[in-house]
């Protein structure tokens, strides 16, 4: 394992299932009861906007209320400790990976705990609601909506997440399901540029035949093993 350098780690909802967030559910295109066309398209938005700031109120107040679980604390001592590069890039929008200790991070669908005024375009860390049309800090208007990547937006830093993908030597998905492109796309770009692509799931994934190795199982149990494996220490 040791002729490893560098590392990117795609993260999906199923690393924050434990700490009590619910996945997106592909196979009925619910998310916390509602259709995804009405909470995470701009068209949802454009529709009914209250409904939408309600939604991600109530995410951010969920995301504020759940804890790092041991697959992310894990994670975390993984970038701690990891002297090549590393990237996490996550599909979910908690903190939590931030809050497990990791500060190579990347958020491509955005963050629940971050604003964005459409009308000056800039962007801030927001712990509250939005559903009651607070103004802008920088420009005054009411013009906020959730810094979140719906479908149809393109995703945040993609040439960064590419190039790094370019340079690594492993690859590997944890907690996510492969329906949702372009993250369902990095492992097959990681195998052609040469890199050993690993899978953490649950459960078989649309995915799971395009990687090297898949292991099943709970992401508290299975990333905290692999990341002992990975940095040598005895397995229990
Ligand atoms: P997904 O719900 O489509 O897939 C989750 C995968 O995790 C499934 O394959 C499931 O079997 C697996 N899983 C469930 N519990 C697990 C566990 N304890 N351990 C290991 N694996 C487990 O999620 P996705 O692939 O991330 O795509 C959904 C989209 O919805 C993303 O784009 C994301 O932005 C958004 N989302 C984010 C959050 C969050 O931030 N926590 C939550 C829900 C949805």
């Amino acid at each position: 394992m040791n002729e490893i350098g560098n590392i990117v780690i795609l993260t999906g909802a199923g690393i924050s299932a434990e700490s009590g967030l619910r996945t997106f559910r592909a196979e009925d295109g619910l998310w916390e009861d509602h259709p995804v066309e009405q909470v995470a398209t701009p068209q949802g938005f454009a529709h009914d906007p209250g409904l939408v700031q309600r939604f991600y109120d109530e995410r951010r107040a969920n995301v504020r209320g759940a804890s790092p679980n041991a697959a992310h604390l894990a994670l975390g001592r993984l970038d701690a400790q990891w002297k090549g590069e590393l990237l996490i890039v996550t599909q979910n929008i908690d903190d939590l990976h931030e809050r497990g200790g990791a500060a190579r991070v990347l958020h491509m669908h955005g963050e629940a705990l971050s604003v964005w005024c459409v009308a000056c375009d800039a962007r801030h860390h927001w712990t509250g609601t939005l559903s009651d049309g607070p103004p802008c800090p920088a420009c005054g208007q009411v013009a906020m909506r959730p810094d979140i990547v719906w479908f149809g937006e393109m995703p945040y830093r993609m040439e960064e997440i590419f190039a790094a993908i370019a340079r690594a030597d492993l690859f590997v998905s944890i907690g996510t399901s492969g329906a949702v492109y372009p993250a369902a796309g990095f492992v097959q770009q990681a195998s052609a540029s040469g890199a050993r692509t690993l899978e953490l799931n649950l459960e078989e994934s649309l995915g799971s035949r395009l990687f090297d190795e898949t292991r099943l199982g709970m992401a508290s149990e299975l990333v905290p093993a692999w990341v002992d494996q990975l940095l040598g220490a005895p397995l229990p």
